[in-house]
């Protein structure tokens, strides 16, 4: 039998064992202990000293962020199509109304200009967007120069989406912290992860203490249960956190494990016509979380599903990218502008194995299988 190559599995060579037993002897496996604290405290650091309150997914930490902003019943926010659902599905939570942006095609993240005419456009149709969700697909952080000038000028606060991208930056400046609210995920396959999780992130202090009260049920500290507002079941508990702080702790030699079966690839396959990837623009930092290329189905003469079914057969995994959410039958009522750039890397684009503990044979051989698919053709 050959060997099985996932797309992207943890990898658990640190502190996690003994943090977890720790946590275990200590009694405290819920939404109290000091692992919570503690990984929180870890996050804080990496990410230059925003507060942070972490949370049971990243689903639940933009639904919290969008909630702290106000996003309400008829609300409009505006949101990248090309991205995972969960971007977008706690907009309708609230009751607001998502907006898809298409996205450019260097960061593949949403595209500034098209961003300034869907303002001005939602503004003569009678309603400001209350909100904008830009993602960093993939660990590429999105255009935030532009797109943070674009937010000021009229006023809507932007909640970064850094699910994929913790570790990431523009010139220093850490992904998750481009927005009035980041969030990051940490569920199974992410670069790092705690079996689900995920962290709300912010310069308002008050903001994220009321993100932790929020996400205990908004139970007062009293003598007895009392609540005066709704919350939600949404904290992260101290065994997720233990297993949170001992990966955290190996963050960086993750990454470059990562960016370098990137450059693996790179080397590997850029020499073969119709085959591109995506580059880091100047002073951009990606994690590289998954290897993505865009296979030309004119020069190649082979299309991803071609490719896809090839590598299947080998017992290894590879995966299209994300499909655009104004494609998806679920948001098919709403408003989505843009060019066809998303549908155009959709069509394209496969993330190749990332594991971090992929061999350089494996990629030697999955690289060899691309190969031999292109020349069969
Ligand atoms: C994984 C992911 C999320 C959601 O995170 P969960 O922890 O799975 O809820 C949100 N956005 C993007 C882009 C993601 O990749």
């Amino acid at each position: 039998m050959l060997k099985s190559i996932p797309l992207s599995t943890p990898v658990f060579n640190g502190n996690e064992n003994n943090f977890s037993i720790e946590a275990l002897d200590s009694n405290q496996i819920s939404t109290a202990g000091k692992f919570i604290n503690e990984f929180e405290e870890e996050i804080k650091k990496r990410i230059g000293g925003f507060e942070v309150a972490v949370t049971n997914s990243g689903t639940s930490a933009i639904h919290l962020a969008l909630r702290l902003l106000g996003v309400g019943s008829g609300d409009e926010v505006l949101c990248q199509s090309f991205t995972f659902c969960a971007s977008a599905i706690p907009i309708q939570y609230l009751g607001a109304k998502p907006i898809f942006v298409d996205s450019e095609s260097t960061t593949w993240n949403i595209c500034p200009e098209i961003l300034e005419e869907s303002i001005l456009e939602r503004i003569k149709k009678g309603k400001k967007p209350k909100a904008i969700v830009v993602v960093d697909l993939f660990g590429m952080p999105a255009k935030f120069k532009e797109i943070n000038v674009i937010a000021a000028k009229y006023g809507i606060p932007i909640v970064e989406d850094a699910a994929e991208a913790l570790g990431s930056a523009i010139d220093g400046k850490a992904s998750g912290t481009f927005g009035e609210f980041g969030i990051y995920s940490f569920n199974g396959n992410k670069i790092i992860t705690t079996g689900s999780g995920g962290a709300l992130v912010s310069t308002d202090s008050n903001a994220i203490e009321k993100a932790k009260y929020l996400s205990v049920q908004a139970r007062e500290n009293y003598k007895y249960y009392l609540h005066k507002e709704i919350g939600y079941n949404y904290r992260m508990n101290n065994m997720a956190a233990a297993i949170g702080l001992a990966q955290i702790q190996n963050l960086d030699r993750k990454i470059s494990f990562r960016r370098n079966i990137f450059e693996n690839y790179k080397r590997l396959l850029l020499d073969i016509p119709g085959i591109s990837t995506i580059h880091e623009p100047d002073g951009f930092y990606s994690n590289r979380w998954l290897s993505t290329f865009l296979i030309n189905k004119l020069e190649t003469g082979i299309s991803i599903e071609d490719l896809r079914l090839a590598l299947i057969k080998e017992n290894i995994e590879s995966r299209y990218l994300w499909n655009p959410l104004h494609l998806q039958p679920v948001f098919k009522d709403v408003p989505f502008y843009g060019g066809g750039s998303s549908e155009k890397l959709f069509g394209e684009g496969i993330c190749l194995p990332s594991s971090e503990n992929l061999t350089m044979t494996d990629q030697e051989r999955i690289v060899e299988i691309i190969v031999k698919t292109l020349s069969k053709r």
